[in-house]
């Protein structure tokens, strides 16, 4: 998502991570002022890691993150997700996030990138849906192909899902995030706004941006 950024001049450049996959992460960030953590590849645990974060930056949207090769590969959903397979939710493509990031909860201080309060609203890990094999290529193929099925074993979003790119716009890639019909779908329901807590602290956004 858009976020204020302060002129380029006046922010150190990020040496670390440069030419990495979470260059442009490290670029995009002053560390003096951002309590979010640094970059570096590594992998969660046996199983793929999976998080949504709500943040409340110049606009309200959910990002979604699926760890691949080592980092997150993430998307700001500015509706959040849905679990009505009807619905469609616009998800924009942005940079890969450290693996770190996923217990990041606090609050970015205003007129740095992404400036706002962000909470974890989901957790869990994720799977690759498909047959082929071996399954890190696969995943790979798929996000180059536009097309990645996946099972969600989270606290709040379970089940089937589906990610579509539709378009690029500019840099941007814009995907569409579905629900699959399975035993977790859930016609008319709105699952964003029926979860206003934080999926592991039980904090509102309010109480996470006083207690920064
Ligand atoms: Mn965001």
């Amino acid at each position: 998502m858009k976020a204020t950024r302060r002129p380029k001049a006046a922010r150190p450049v990020a040496r670390k991570g440069k030419g990495t996959a979470l260059a442009e992460y490290e670029r995009k960030r002053d560390f003096t002022r951002t309590p979010e953590p640094r970059g570096s590849t590594r992998k969660s645990g046996p199983a793929l890691a999976y998080v949504i974060q709500k943040h409340e930056a110049s606009r309200l949207h959910f990002d979604l993150r699926l760890e691949v090769d080592g980092v997150m590969k993430s998307w700001a959903v500015p509706r959040g997700p849905s679990t009505d397979p009807t619905v469609k939710r616009l998800a924009v493509q942005v940079e890969d996030h450290p693996i770190g990031y996923n217990t990041f909860e606090g609050t970015i201080p205003e007129g740095e990138y992404g400036g706002g309060t962000v909470m974890i609203w989901d957790v869990g890990t994720w799977a690759w849906a498909g047959d082929a094999t071996p399954v890190a290529d696969a995943i790979r193929a798929a996000l180059v192909d536009g097309v990645l099925e996946f099972v969600l074993h989270g606290k709040r979003l379970k089940g089937r899902w589906t990610l579509v790119r539709t378009r690029k716009v500019g840099r941007a890639q814009q995907w569409l995030l579905i629900k699959q019909r399975d035993r977790y779908a859930r016609a008319g329901s709105d699952i964003t706004g029926r979860y206003l807590t934080s999926a592991v602290s039980r904090r509102t956004m309010l109480r996470i941006a006083e207690e920064r």
